[in-house]
């Protein structure tokens, strides 16, 4: 499964917290919080993340502390980590890249500006999950826009739809189950009939329109849906017959 990337926030400023968790979220991104540094590496040795954003004073243990710490051990020794630090701490910008931080932002800093960061770490380390485009023959989703193309023309698809396209264009012949694409579309705590995937995947389809293209979603019996891998290439040798 890939699922969405995992950004741990590990910030004791509770409004900065809620600002970042909104707008991550909205970007695509899964996140989780920490209000210690002490609370932060427990909920690290429980699961990893993918990125952290991490405070630098922080109640418990500080961010340049954790961050050591994390370096140290096998498993997170290349997480990638962004340091938040407010102004008049630059000084110790040095001692911090010591500790090992990809990257550090200066408070108060653009949320849109920290993203962007956010995004080109990812990029370095996870590729498709962060590109910006994903292109499968006529097929073109655009993660920053919002849009879908298909042979150049606009599709209108309900925010369900795009993030289910989304999802499954992620990992192209890969057949993910209704209860798989639920955790990862609709979210972990979600409650909702499996069946409602069946229905947003015909809604999908019906978005879609129609193509000289084959439908690029594949139904697999009993298992589940997937993106075609074939699409495009399948679709070019059939141009040609
Ligand atoms: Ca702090």
């Amino acid at each position: 499964m890939a699922p969405r990337p995992r950004i741990l926030i590990v910030e004791d400023e509770e409004p900065l917290t809620l600002l970042l968790r909104y707008n991550l979220e909205a970007d695509g991104f899964e996140v989780t919080t920490a209000a210690r540094g002490d609370e932060a590496e427990i909920t690290i040795r429980e699961s990893v993340p993918d990125l952290i954003l991490l405070d630098w004073m922080l109640p418990g243990l500080s961010g340049v502390e954790l961050c050591r710490r994390l370096r140290l051990r096998r498993e997170t020794e290349r997480l990638p980590i962004i340091m938040l630090t407010a102004r008049g701490e630059e000084g110790d910008r040095v001692r911090g890249l010591a500790t090992g931080a990809d990257d550090y932002v200066v408070k108060p800093f653009s949320v849109p500006e920290l993203l962007a960061r956010v995004r080109a770490l990812l990029r370095r380390v996870k590729p498709a999950e962060v590109a910006e485009r994903l292109v499968a023959g006529d097929l073109e989703l655009d993660r920053v826009q919002h849009r879908v193309r298909r042979g150049g023309r606009d599709l209108h698809l309900g925010p369900t739809e795009f993030r289910l396209l989304e999802f499954l264009m992620r990992s192209p012949g890969r057949v993910f189950s209704r209860e798989q694409l639920l955790d990862s579309v609709w979210g972990r705590d979600v409650y909702i009939d499996e069946r409602t995937v069946d229905v947003h995947v015909g809604r999908l389809r019906k978005a879609l329109g129609d193509s000289a293209f084959p439908d690029p979603i594949r139904t697999v019996r009993g298992a589940g849906y997937a993106f075609d891998e074939t699409y495009g290439s399948a679709a070019a040798t059939g141009n040609a017959a």
